[in-house]
């Protein structure tokens, strides 16, 4: 259980989730110089690499999908300026071979997690007017063959961001989707390994290039929300 997330800096908070290793790795990276950052993930040891790293950085760990943990490591949070959902699961399959654990397992940590998150949060983000961002993917725009499940999760998430977004802008809170495309990190190893194709991350987007989207999102002038941003890799 990580520690209550009171601080006595004067910095902003931002807690970012999936921040072990990826896209959530090079987020809190590139938030760090701005922001005070609550690290999440389940691989402890990983986070407390990052956390040495990051000077106002502290590791968060916990497993998103279990809602009992999700209301103990909150209980503390009572301002929070920025939400970068990045925690996420990518399990390839056609719709034929695809069965009902495959789909909640992805639902589960994709749809759910973020959801409970996110409801927890909300009096600590409306009490900051902070910024919630969803790493989302191409697949929320667009649904492929052998993607049904993945694909239908991201598109939920969408949903989910533009239901949130309407709700609360009289709150002051922006949401904003980042949808990447592929994405040189561990999550890719394993997609492209379940497509029987080679790695190659010279071809993708670098972790650091989606980082760099949402920092253009939480920074942007208070008049303006990014609603979507959409990244796809150049092969430059
Ligand atoms: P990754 O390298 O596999 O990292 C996934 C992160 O999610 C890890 O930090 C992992 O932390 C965390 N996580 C997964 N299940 C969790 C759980 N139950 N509880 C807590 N944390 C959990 O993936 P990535 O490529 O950085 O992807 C990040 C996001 O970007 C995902 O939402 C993905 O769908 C999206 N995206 C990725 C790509 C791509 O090509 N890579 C493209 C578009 C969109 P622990 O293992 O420490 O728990």
């Amino acid at each position: 259980m990580s520690e209550p997330a009171r601080t006595s800096s004067t910095r902003p908070l931002a807690l970012v989730t999936g921040a072990s290793r990826g896209i959530g790795a090079a987020v809190a990276r590139a938030l760090a110089p701005r922001y005070d950052l609550l690290l999440g993930g389940r691989d402890t040891d990983a986070l407390a690499e990052l956390a040495a790293e990051l000077p106002g950085a502290r590791p968060w760990p916990a497993d998103l999908t279990d809602p009992a943990a999700l209301a103990t490591v909150t209980a503390g949070i009572d301002r929070l300026d920025v939400l970068v959902h990045c925690a996420g699961v990518g399990l390839l399959g056609t719709v034929a071979e695809t069965d009902a654990d495959t789909w909640r397992r992805q639902f589960d940590v994709n749809v759910v997690a973020v959801a409970e998150l996110t409801r927890l949060l909300l009096p600590a983000l409306r009490a900051a007017r902070g910024d919630v961002v969803l790493i989302n993917s191409g697949a929320g725009i667009t649904a492929r063959p052998g993607w049904a499940s993945y694909a239908a999760s991201k598109f939920a998430l969408r949903a989910f961001a533009d239901a949130l977004r309407a709700e609360e802008a009289g709150n002051g809170v922006r949401v904003t989707s980042v949808h990447p495309g592929r994405v040189a990190t561990e999550m890719q190893r394993g997609v492209v390994a379940q497509e029987g194709g080679e790695y190659d991350p010279d071809r993708y987007l670098r972790p650091e290039s989606v980082a760099g989207a949402v920092l253009l999102a939480v920074t942007a002038p208070d008049d303006a929300v990014l609603t979507e941003v959409v990244l796809r890799p150049t092969g430059r």
